[in-house]
């Protein structure tokens, strides 16, 4: 359709001959007789632009550029033959006389926009508005595309045109963007100066096939005791962290980072919805214990527009796979996943989907599936490299069967259960062990780690059970108390301060003594102070025991014994 009639742009007028020859040029394309209106534009300098109904021939420079640089990127080439390749693409290269589609904005408002014309634009295609700003297509309407954009709307006039870039949204990724702060889009917001890329990765991509992956059966270790002894994390596995606001979710995820130092993973923590101020502090946090070196911080803030917020963990993603692929492991931190499917609600609102329970859209489950099934540990033959998630959701009130809380629930491989009593109480990390679980990281567990383990599960549900129990009663015989004094200095053993990771050996010994009942007459209070004295003392006197379980992952029953044996010496000592 050209509606008889096509606008020639460009500095000079055209001669009688040169409109003769656009013409018939038109009538060729189209087949029919159109008429042809010059309108001066001296930005085009020598080029020019024919639009025709709702395509659009770019002459200009940067359109004859953007040609170029487009038949060249379709070509697939390796590092090795870059050179000759350049040479090949730059001597076959012509100029052809391409349409481009060229939309018009029809509504625009509250971050979403309502184009006509781009009849061939894709689901997930990224378009660049007259301004410059960019935008994601995010609903395919009959006549019209609904458009997200990223950034404010108040620049966007209605009647403007929006050209299609034929690509979907991706994110620059490099080695370079270690110890940065990054937006959703890969541009750094930390005022360090710009990035180089490497390469450029879709943020939606599809997860590694059954046949591409292998087992979860390596630790990835936080360093809460709480969790690595009793709900180990597998590289490859996804952990959900759930708990109501202000319980240390949180912590939990950074104290995972900073305990990866040396240990060869990269880390990824992205920022939903959060005040930027939080992020800032966070970062700053990570820095103080060395741990940003091998970080990068996704940042989609609050104040940020709801379509970035919204993109902000599939960037993440795209920036782990990147590593992942290079055989490298990767932590990728989701904070949260609440506030993402709550931008993603208001998206969908906007775009008139019709809203299901909790008005969020049907679709509101394949927005988180697609986003952790991307999580894996690559087969040997794919290098071997692995990403980890730890998402992390807020409930309302303790509420786990909320419409999102239970969502992730199923799509992950367990969840740690923060419970905000617990968390008052005083016992952080508030780790809410009868209601925790890992459903795979226990082949992942260190031989050692699983032997000092022993019934310490087993152990704490009997207190609780016992603690109910007896919870009215005052008259105690001392078989029940006993047991009772070793099931709460049980739970004062997992009180861990943050930023405070234990190693490997750190957590064997303390969970060994504790076992073997050494603590029976240590004060409650006293439980934290006795086992970092005991770990002290231990480390000053037996380093080759320590030495050993961190790099051998075992011990012997003598080495068993000698700790045994250490801690109930040092308890008898302990007050004298
Ligand atoms: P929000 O819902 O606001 O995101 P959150 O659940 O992520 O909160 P955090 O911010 O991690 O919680 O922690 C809340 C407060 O508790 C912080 O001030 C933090 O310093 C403190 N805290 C967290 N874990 C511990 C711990 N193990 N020991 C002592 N204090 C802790
Ligand atoms: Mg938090």
């Amino acid at each position: 359709m050209t509606d008889n009639k096509a606008f020639l742009y460009s500095a000079q007028a055209p001669s009688a001959e040169q409109k003769q020859r656009f013409i018939s040029f038109l009538k060729k394309k189209y087949g029919e007789e159109t008429e042809l209106e010059w309108i001066s534009d001296q930005s085009l300098e020598n080029g020019f632009k024919l639009i025709v109904g709702s395509e659009e021939y770019d002459w200009s420079k940067e359109g004859l550029y953007d040609q170029f640089v487009r038949s060249f990127s379709k070509e697939k080439f390796s590092g090795k033959e870059l050179i000759p390749l350049i040479k090949g693409a730059l001597q076959d290269w012509e100029v052809k006389a391409l349409p481009a589609e060229r939309g018009t904005v029809v509504t625009v408002g509250d971050g979403i926009a309502r184009i006509s014309g781009l009849e061939n634009a894709e689901y997930g295609e990224i378009l660049v508005f007259d301004c410059g700003l960019r935008g994601m297509v995010l609903d395919l309407a009959e006549t019209t595309v609904g458009c997200v954009i990223f950034g404010d709307d108040e620049e966007i006039l209605a009647g403007s045109s929006v050209r299609r870039t034929n690509g979907t949204a991706s994110v620059p990724i490099g080695e370079g963007y270690l110890g940065r702060v990054v937006d959703s889009l890969g541009t750094p917001i930390d005022g360090k100066g710009e990035i180089k890329a490497e390469a450029y990765r879709p943020i939606e991509n599809k997860a590694p096939g059954i046949v591409d992956r292998q087992s979860v059966n390596h630790p990835l270790e936080t360093g809460i005791l709480s969790i690595d002894s009793m709900f180990p994390i597998g590289r490859g596995q996804r952990e959900l962290i759930i708990g109501d606001r202000q319980t240390g979710k949180t912590a939990i995820a950074i104290d995972a980072i900073i305990n990866q130092q040396g240990k060869d993973c990269i880390c990824i923590y992205v920022a939903i919805g959060q005040k930027a101020s939080s992020v800032a502090q966070l970062a700053e946090n990570l820095r103080k214990h060395g741990a940003m070196e091998y970080t990068i911080i996704v940042a989609a803030n609050a104040s940020d527009a709801d379509p970035l917020q919204y993109i902000a963990p599939y960037s993440g993603c795209a920036m782990a796979e990147y590593f992942m692929e290079k055989g490298k492991d990767v932590l990728i931190i989701y904070d949260d996943l609440s506030k993402h499917a709550v931008a993603y609600r208001s998206i969908s609102l906007l775009l008139d989907r019709s809203p299901g329970r909790e008005a969020y859209p049907g679709d509101v489950f394949y927005l988180h599936s697609r986003l952790l099934e991307r999580s894996a540990r690559l087969s040997d033959e794919k290098g071997g490299g692995s990403i980890t998630a730890l998402p992390i959701v807020e409930t309302q009130d303790n509420d786990v069967s909320a419409y999102i809380p239970t969502n992730i629930i199923s799509i992950t491989d367990g969840q740690i259960y923060l419970e905000s009593n617990l968390f008052f109480s005083g016992q952080r990390p508030a780790v809410n062990v009868g209601l925790s679980v890992s459903r795979v990281g226990g082949d992942a567990q260190t031989k050692a780690m699983k032997k000092a383990v022993g019934t310490l599960r087993l152990d704490l549900a009997q207190f609780r059970e016992m603690e109910v129990f007896t919870q009215f009663s005052s008259d105690l015989d001392d078989a029940t108390k006993n047991q009772l004094t070793y099931g709460q200095g049980l739970m004062k053993m997992l009180v861990q301060p943050q930023y405070k990771p234990y190693s490997l050996h750190q957590q064997v010994i303390i969970l060994l003594s504790s076992l073997a009942h050494s603590m029976q007459n240590i004060e409650m209070d006293d439980v934290y102070r006795f086992n970092q004295e005991l770990l002290a003392g231990f480390e000053r006197e037996h380093a080759s025991i320590c030495d050993s379980i961190d790099s051998n992952g075992i011990f012997t029953e003598e080495e068993k014994d000698t700790i045994v044996k250490y801690a109930k010496d040092f308890a008898e000592k302990f007050y004298v």
